[in-house]
């Protein structure tokens, strides 16, 4: 199993399949983009998927979440999906995604046994989407998502960042939005993670301004207080239930103590954190002719050095080199 040191045990496997995307949201990445990995450096499908197997046979992984940068821009998507369904224990996989050729792919995705996705919806005004993602692409995203609704990738799960003075007054509409649609919508707090360093704590919209933004408009219940488990986000049913809001107070409302992920990046680092500054490297162990234990051993051993907090709060919180878009969100 893969523990830490505060007995935590990590379930919950995000594995980035690429660090490149095709939108440029101002909170994650600057408009010009960043340097790509080399493709020499991606992990190949063949390589992404022994470690998955390994973290799902041996170590305990029961949630497979593919993302990226963009995952649906990788190429070989449907196949990684395909041979992670098809291991033995059946994780749950799952994929988030900006929604961009989600159109055209839902469809092979659940063929392949994909069980849902959660996709980057931000704003429903396109003007304001170009604004924030520096690309006109507000009609793919919506198309992505009815495919995946059609698909039966459900429940299709929004995934909204406010930022104050772009998009911040669209809370309510958001929701109101996704319950005629059946989507379940997760704000989620704007995190130290942006490429530009450019993130501040006034700049952010925190959980409490969220929930009192939809509260003047809809009356909030607190749904699973006992049962949140790990889960990141705070959920409340809306006007009775049964639909649902989650809000993910990543800063203020912080859930480390909970915390069952570890991250792979496209190149083959585990990251026992989104914050850690540490990694430790699978690929070059693998390329090198790992076997199977000892690829296992050394994941154990990263997990096992998981800090207790992401510690954004601790005045000598440093943010980590690599962006969101490069770690896998
Ligand atoms: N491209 C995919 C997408 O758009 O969903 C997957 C990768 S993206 C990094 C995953 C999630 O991280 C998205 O929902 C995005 O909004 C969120 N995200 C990116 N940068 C963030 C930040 N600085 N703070 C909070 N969430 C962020």
């Amino acid at each position: 199993m893969l523990r830490d040191s505060f007995g935590r045990v990590a379930t919950d496997l995000r594995v980035s399949l690429t660090d490149k995307c095709n939108l440029r949201c101002a909170y994650c990445m600057p408009p010009e983009g960043l340097e790509w990995l080399p493709n020499a450096q991606l992990l190949t499908a063949d390589e992404v998927v022994r470690l998955v197997t390994i973290g799902v046979e041996r170590l305990g992984i029961t949630e497979v979440r593919y993302t990226g940068g963009e995952p649906l821009l990788r190429r070989e998507l449907v196949d990684i999906v395909g041979r992670t369904t098809a291991l033995g224990p059946g994780p749950q996989v799952s994929l988030t995604t900006n929604g961009i050729g989600l159109a055209k792919l839902a469809g092979p995705l659940a063929e392949a046994g994909l069980d849902r996705v959660n996709v980057s919806l931000d704003t429903l005004d396109r003007e304001v989407f170009k604004r924030l993602a520096h690309r006109d692409r507000f009609g793919d995203v919506i198309a992505g998502l009815a495919a995946a609704e059609e698909a039966g990738l459900r429940p299709v799960k929004v995934n909204t960042v406010l930022m104050r003075g772009v998009n911040d007054h669209e809370a309510v509409s958001l929701l109101r939005w996704c319950l005629e649609r059946g989507y379940e919508l997760r704000f989620i707090e704007q995190m130290p993670l942006d490429a530009q360093h450019g993130w501040t704590r006034e700049g952010m919209v925190t959980a409490d301004e969220i929930l009192a933004s939809l509260s003047a408009s809809f009356e909030l219940t607190p749904d699973d207080l006992e049962e949140r488990g790990s889960a990141p986000a705070e959920r409340f049913l809306v006007d009775g239930g049964p639909a649902r809001v989650g809000v993910i107070g990543s800063v203020t409302r912080p859930f480390c103590g909970s915390c069952d992920r570890v991250r792979l990046t496209a190149d083959g680092q585990i990251r026992n954190c989104l914050f850690a500054t540490e990694e430790s490297d699978l690929k070059t162990a693998l390329r090198a002719g790992a076997s199977d234990d000892e690829l296992a051993e050394r994941w154990i051993s990263a997990v096992s050095r998981k800090r207790a907090g992401h510690g954004i709060d601790d005045p000598s919180f440093l943010q980590p080199s690599r962006p969101m878009s490069a770690i896998g969100g």
